[in-house]
């Protein structure tokens, strides 16, 4: 495994490369964990090299508080991926990706950013766009993995892609979730005792949220999820949204010939929490 911190040279490795090898990129921020890596097994057995970038993109953070909070493990996480036979790890400093000029592009998503983690996360998806175009860009790869933990996030990469005519497969994989339910995220870490036992409710609620779907009304569902989740002390609801996969707006009314996901996004003290569940 070799471990790049200049894209240069992560270049010049991959152009000795042969032109028929499928490049698998698995992009994160590090702080790896099961999740992360049932990614990187998954790339393996799609591709013939599979990078890794480990980089915490400060554009993408609308808080400086959580960008300075956000877990970074890079030995530990440089053990997993060996044992994992990842091929190469790129591992930038800011000033490689940004060089003297740390801000996201201002991109267009047609409002897929509009809403939940955009509207509560300001130029949270622009600085995502702005990092993984960049990545794509030094990359070039044939296939790159997302997880659904992010499903948001998923559908905008995908647009992006759509959009600017890369000629890159994005490809979902499934979230990853401790044994008790909670989905895997490298800020579990931060969640004191308490916290942590109060997690798995998140994931609860929305297995009950799916099975009230769609008999009860939408808005006794939405009640439903704010008693469960705001009912625990160590919790608090920022929100929860049943929307339209492909437009990700909220549903008005349930039309079988569409799917729809629940979302939510919970507080546990200062640490933000996503999950989310596809309901038919
Ligand atoms: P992150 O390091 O949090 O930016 O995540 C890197 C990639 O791993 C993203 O595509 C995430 O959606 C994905 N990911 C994070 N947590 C999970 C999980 N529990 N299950 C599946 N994929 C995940």
């Amino acid at each position: 495994m070799k471990v790049i911190t200049k894209a240069r040279e992560l270049q010049n490795v991959l152009n000795q490369h042969n032109k028929t090898q499928v490049i698998g990129l698995v992009p994160t921020m590090g702080a790896l964990h099961l999740g992360h890596l049932s990614i990187v097994k998954r790339a393996k057995l799609e591709c013939d090299m599979v990078v890794v970038s480990i980089f915490v993109n400060p554009t993408q953070f609308d808080k400086a508080e959580d960008l300075k909070n956000y877990p970074r493990t890079l030995e530990t996480d440089l053990q997993l991926l060996e044992q994992e036979q990842c091929d190469l790890v790129f591992v930038p400093q800011v000033e490689e990706i940004y060089q003297n000029d740390v801000k996201p592009e201002v991109m267009d998503f047609d409002g897929l950013d509009k809403v939940m983690e955009g509207a509560f996360r300001k130029d949270h998806f622009d600085g995502v766009g702005t990092i993984v175009k960049k990545l794509f860009t030094i990359v070039n790869p044939n296939k790159a993995y997302f997880g659904e933990k992010d499903f948001q996030q998923l559908q905008i990469i995908k647009k992006m892609v759509d959009k600017t005519k890369m000629n890159i497969q994005i490809i979902p994989c499934d979230i990853y979730r401790e044994d008790d339910g909670l989905a895997m995220s490298s800020r579990n870490t931060r969640l004191s005792k308490v916290q942590r036992e109060a997690a798995p409710l998140i994931y609860a609620t929305l297995l009950q949220a799916k099975s009230l779907f769609p008999q009860q009304d939408l808005g006794d569902i939405q009640t439903f999820v704010q008693q469960q989740i705001n009912g625990d002390e160590a919790l608090k609801l920022e929100y929860f949204e049943i929307a339209d996969v492909d437009t990700l707006l909220s549903i008005k009314t349930f039309d079988d010939s569409k799917q729809y996901r629940a979302f939510i996004a919970v507080f546990a003290g200062s640490i933000r929490l996503i999950d989310n569940i596809a309901l038919n």
